[in-house]
């Protein structure tokens, strides 16, 4: 994708977008009681406009800044300085990294959290953008490039652009909004415990009681204008597992006189094959298990004394998780024993949860995301078996994440580059809807008039 060298606004045409607000919604003729929240949504309007190119800006320079999970130091530091401009009152340094801020109402209400994440990937940035990223850290020991490959940095842009929104218009809502910026989504370094669990261990929703959580993320799989959610089950839990077979080593050449753990892995890994086939009604959730590596051996005639297997599991309920973990265990330790040897099996402590949308705030919810996207552009997706650990949030509190798309028009999703991706591309002309859906959720849920 090239770039030329106009104004971000002209540049990212939003012509075939419809947005829609609050006001646009009304027929022309109303009654002169109505007025001036037309003219409060209008100025709400002029206000969204003028924060489009800033959080282009914002995006792009978070882009050209990234910085690894836990490490997000100078991006917490324009976080916090941005809300604290704003005045609202901030917390910095939770769980390491994390930046949370309160915009107080002084009106009685409920509190509702918002989050973004600000965490890069150790990925080398590819993409042509003139503000792609050069930067290189390290990463378990190794020198890596860093991207923001994920598209956090625009999920850090736009709650920037919606906390000055909202400040601005604080006259008009009543409760409280939390700005929840977390560190580490995509995993703490090794050793390290890092991301949303740990805000939350650290009290964050214990001292501002939000009552529900929001959160947003931009999707490759969808084209720009649409917006992807499902009620429930919506991401999926992941899970890392560890499977060791012991063997005894001998000769290659003498196979009888030792326990070959290579054959014995073999046998798991195509057994494993059946716990998803054989073993789970994937007719009421899908599951997913895999084999990422394996290890063993360091020479083409000795028959190594152990193996070691690593994988993940992806599951969208607790009852076939448990089912597919013992099925798993089962066939990592019995097929061990059926070769005359033994084998151990492991959950990594670490199980982010299945992200769970609540089917009541969902349907609360999704008329404030129609007048913003158009009813035909807010979409039911398929279910994702990728993970996300705005996860620990919806089990904390009723939450609601949906997906942004972030592919241009035109452009097949199916071939795009998906996030994670050293190719990811994010259409900015997608950011305007981001931007106004977060708030248009947030002015309906404490609207000063607002029912509940
Ligand atoms: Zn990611
Ligand atoms: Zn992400």
């Amino acid at each position: 994708m090239q770039y030329c060298d106009q104004s971000a606004q002209t540049r990212f045409p939003m012509s075939n977008i419809t947005y829609k607000t609050a006001h646009g919604a009304l027929p022309w003729v109303v009654l002169v009681a109505a007025l001036l929240p037309i003219a409060r949504a209008a100025e709400l309007d002029r206000s969204l406009d003028a924060i489009d190119s800033k959080v282009v800006a914002w995006r792009r320079d978070f882009h050209q800044h990234p910085e690894l999970s836990n490490r997000e130091v100078r991006t917490a530091k324009i976080v916090a300085d941005h809300l604290r401009k704003l005045g609202l009152t901030v917390e910095t340094g939770i769980a390491q990294t994390g930046v949370v801020g309160l915009l107080k109402t002084g009106r009685p209400g409920p509190t509702i959290a918002l989050r973004a994440d600000m965490d890069a990937l150790p990925v080398v940035e590819r993409t042509d953008v003139p503000f792609r990223s050069t930067v290189k850290s390290n990463y378990r020991g190794e020198e890596v490039g860093v991207m923001h490959a994920c598209g956090h940095d625009s999920h850090v842009a736009v709650l920037m652009g919606v906390a000055e929104i909202l400040a601005g218009a604080r006259d008009k809502l009543r409760g409280n909004v939390l700005f929840v910026f977390q560190p580490a989504e995509e995993g703490a370094p090794p050793g390290e415990e890092g991301g949303a669990s740990v805000m939350l261990k650290q009290g964050i929703f214990d001292r501002y009681k939000p009552e529900v959580a929001i959160g947003w993320h931009a999707w490759a799989s969808i084209n720009t204008g649409t917006i992807g959610y499902r009620s429930g089950p919506f991401m999926a839990g992941s899970q890392a597992w560890k499977a060791v077979v012991t063997g005894r080593q001998t000769h290659g050449s003498r196979p009888w006189q030792g326990i070959d753990p290579i054959v014995v892995a073999a046998q798991i890994i195509n057994g494993l094959q059946t716990v998803v086939s054989r073993q789970v009604d994937i007719t009421r959730n899908p599951a997913v298990v895999s084999v990422g590596a394996i290890k063993g051996g360091v020479r083409n005639n000795i028959i190594p004394d152990s193996v070691e297997m690593i994988g993940t599991i992806r599951t969208f309920e607790a009852a076939q998780y448990e089912q597919v973990t013992q099925a798993m265990q089962r066939i990592v330790e019995k097929t061990a024993e059926a070769n005359g040897t033994s084998a151990t099996f492991t959950l990594d402590p670490y199980r982010n949860p299945v992200t769970y949308n609540n089917p009541e705030l969902t349907a609360r919810l999704l008329p404030s995301l129609r007048k913003i996207a158009g009813d035909s552009n807010v979409k039911e997706i398929a279910l994702i078996t990728g993970a996300e650990d705005f996860a620990y949030f919806a089990q904390a509190v009723p939450s609601f994440f949906f997906m942004v798309g972030v592919t241009p028009q035109g452009t097949d999703v199916t071939t795009a580059p998906a996030n994670h991706s050293p190719l990811f591309y994010l259409d900015e002309s997608a950011l305007p809807l981001a931007t106004r859906a977060m708030t248009q959720i947030v002015m309906d849920y404490l609207m000063v008039s607002a029912q509940r």
